[in-house]
């Protein structure tokens, strides 16, 4: 074997430098290539492999792992970058760029930046060997679920079952359907077969809840939406439990990105609420996954001004308006004006729509909506 085929090995700080003019600003001070040392690795000690860095950095695009350490994007740049509160120091306005292209962030405030290696140093006050070592262990060695997402959209069309039962839910608009990235889980082992081939070993896709035990997929017969950091799973048959998600958090507020620019926001209760009304035009919705807030999803809908109207389902026994009435109390208690948004009993948005409802009579009822 030749020297071609060995990994190249480089020795951090030697000569490394990230190319310059990586953003806009001419005079960025640690992205430029005057930096010579972007780790805190001693010049010249730690070798390392390239291509395996490499390698985490595209595994971990630094947006991703900001995110996952709550930072939110706070003001859209040019060429797609994004400003937001620096999550390391204490930070009044946004100073902190990340531009997930490139996967680099800059602070303006305390002036740090660099790569998602170089945040993590930072951000859990690490040396470099242990900075790689938290990024490994939060990567996992288990498939993105983007790429099972993927997987699972490439399924939807070709099972008649499951476009049928997505017409039933009222979702037909391919754009609504594009939007929320939704798939079909057939079951079977088709999941596990194509990210065995992929070559994801067995006991991972075992841990990731993707798989059972058994081995067989845990989503079958299934209607999937990518969440952050999960997937949620509709059963399309009455007789298994009618939601699914992976072990782990329900993540954020679904569509916040889009929701939070909107003054007045709407709070549904499920995914197919989310997508009756977006389907209407209504692309100021926001889904919390059930009545129950995580204290994530709670605090953001606090994180700026604006007023939430309060759409959970009419159950007959009334615990969507019991929960809407709590969650109202507590927004309150913070200072954001809510609305309770009241339908027919026994209706949630999604029935409201599917029963024929129109955009017009939904706009009604929200401008009727009580304090
Ligand atoms: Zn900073």
């Amino acid at each position: 074997m030749g020297t071609t085929a060995i990994a190249q090995r480089v020795v951090l700080g030697a000569g490394r430098s990230f190319s310059p003019a990586l953003f806009a600003n001419p005079h960025h001070p640690c992205l430029g290539s005057e930096c010579a040392v972007p780790y805190s690795a001693a010049r010249g000690k730690k070798s390392v492999n390239r291509r395996a860095l490499d390698e985490l950095k595209q595994q971990i695009p630094l947006l991703d792992y900001l995110q996952a350490q709550d930072w939110q994007p706070v003001r859209p740049l040019s060429g797609d970058r994004w400003m937001g509160l620096c999550p390391l120091h204490a930070d009044r306005k946004p100073s902190f760029l990340v531009d997930p292209g490139k996967s680099l962030f800059y602070c303006y405030g305390c002036g740090r930046g660099g790569d998602v290696i170089r945040f993590a140093e930072i951000y859990h006050d690490v040396k470099f060997p242990q900075a790689l070592a938290l990024l490994r262990q939060w990567r996992g060695s288990a498939p993105p679920l983007q790429e099972v997402a993927d997987f699972y959209r490439l399924q939807l069309h070709r099972h008649g079952e499951a476009v049928a039962y997505l017409l039933e839910r009222g979702v037909r608009s391919p754009e609504l359907i594009e939007h929320m990235r939704i798939g079909y889980a057939p079951g079977g082992a088709c999941l596990r077969t194509w990210l065995l081939r992929l070559g994801y070993p067995l006991s991972t896709l075992g841990q990731t809840g993707l798989v059972t035990s058994l081995g067989y997929d845990a989503y079958v017969h299934r209607v999937v939406f990518p969440l952050e950091g999960n997937l949620y799973g509709r059963s399309l048959s009455a007789a298994a439990p009618p939601h699914r998600f992976l072990p782990g958090s329900k993540g954020g507020l679904y569509g916040w990105v889009e929701a939070r620019r909107y003054p007045e926001v709407i709070l549904v209760e499920g995914l197919f609420d989310y997508a009756a009304l977006w389907q209407a035009g209504f692309h100021n919705v926001t889904c919390s996954l059930g009545t129950h807030l995580n204290a994530r999803q709670f605090r953001q809908l606090c994180d700026g001004p604006r007023a939430i109207y309060l759409t959970f389902d009419a159950d007959g026994n009334g615990s969507g308006q019991h929960a809407a009435q709590c969650l109202s109390r507590s927004l309150r208690e913070r200072g954001i004006p809510t609305r309770l948004v009241s339908l027919p009993e026994g209706h949630d948005p999604n029935s409201f729509f599917v029963g024929g409802g129109k955009a017009h009579e939904f706009q009604r009822r929200l401008e009727e909506a009580c304090l």
